[in-house]
């Protein structure tokens, strides 16, 4: 029997074993369009359709490489019914590719509804691996890589945020946040007071492109660096920060600091921060700083 859909490894042109098409889920450069692989090329190439997060982004990336395959717009306001059209186009054996603006489709981006559907209904799915500016920044920045935790973008708002954050105080693995330009310093300054100012981070900006800077400090000098430079928080960010040692007095702040989160919610912040402190044996003058912010 022939291998379902392997791609020819000299061309990396799909190949089919039997009628249905395949969905391929194409990574694209996250900035630095020499990083388009051979094989991605190949496939965007030859597929019927791509399925893109925004057709105009995805126009210029196949103009520039002299492409002109068909494309379909599918985002996050559309992506179930697009999704049952793609389907019948690949069970009637054409090929579909799958792309996001930037990166790893479905990373932070469309494509779960489509790839859980297309699996469902028995159709192969396959992967095209490349860039994702997750991995890129965790492989530069020098903090510990053997386990850590991808918590994607944090809530816009602010109580949300805090709440968020003091939930991950205590993780021991290394984290992973995508922040918007127009959010870092605020994110940075709740970071510093959650995590605490001496915990090691690192951010890492414009990944590829021409201003790519990658900057590991302590979060509280982090948070100062960036709040004294405007350069700092344009384009786009990764922000990794080290996990918790597991020690006892920290395990004790971040307990304090994620019930004085909870607390808050109901409670004057002087009140919070006292039964917080009460409850989790926290030195009682980490909450109380926090209650003055
Ligand atoms: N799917 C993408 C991936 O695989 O990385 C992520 C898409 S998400 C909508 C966009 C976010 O990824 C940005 O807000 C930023 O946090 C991060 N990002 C994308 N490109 C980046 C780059 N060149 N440098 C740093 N961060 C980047």
């Amino acid at each position: 029997m022939i291998a379902q859909c392997t791609p020819i490894a000299d061309k990396g042109i799909p190949r089919h074993g039997y009628m249905n098409g395949t969905l391929w889920v194409v990574a694209t450069p996250i900035g630095n369009l020499g990083d388009l692989s051979p094989r991605a090329l190949n496939t965007l190439r030859s597929v019927a359709l791509i399925a893109a997060e925004d057709t105009r982004h995805t126009r210029h990336l196949l103009a520039h490489f002299g492409l002109a395959t068909p494309l379909r717009a599918m985002h996050e306001h559309n992506e179930e019914n697009v999704a049952a059209q793609l389907l019948k186009r690949l069970q009637a054996g054409e090929d579909i590719a799958l792309v996001s603006d930037a990166g790893t489709p479905l990373i932070s981006d469309p494509g779960y509804r489509l790839v859980r559907a297309a699996r469902q209904a028995g159709l192969k799915v396959a992967t095209l691996p490349g860039p994702s500016a997750l991995i890129a920044a965790l492989s530069v920045a020098g903090l510990a890589s053997d386990r850590f935790v991808f918590e994607g973008f944090l809530p816009a708002r602010q109580t949300a945020r805090y709440e968020r954050l003091a939930s991950l105080a205590a993780e021991t693995r290394t984290l992973i946040f995508y922040e918007s330009s127009h959010r870092i310093r605020a994110c940075l300054a709740d970071a510093a007071s959650i995590f605490g100012a001496e915990r090691e981070a690192t951010l890492a900006r414009e990944l590829t492109k021409l201003h790519e800077t990658v900057l590991s400090m302590s979060l509280g000098e982090l948070a100062a660096r960036v709040a004294a430079d405007d350069n700092q928080c344009r384009g786009e960010l990764v922000l990794l920060v080290a996990g918790a040692k597991g020690g006892d007095e920290e395990r004790k702040s971040c307990e304090g600091r994620r019930i004085f989160a909870l607390l808050r919610r109901e409670l004057p912040p002087g009140r919070a921060a006292r039964l917080a402190a009460a409850i989790s044996g926290a030195p009682r003058r980490i909450l109380y700083e926090d209650a003055k912010e």
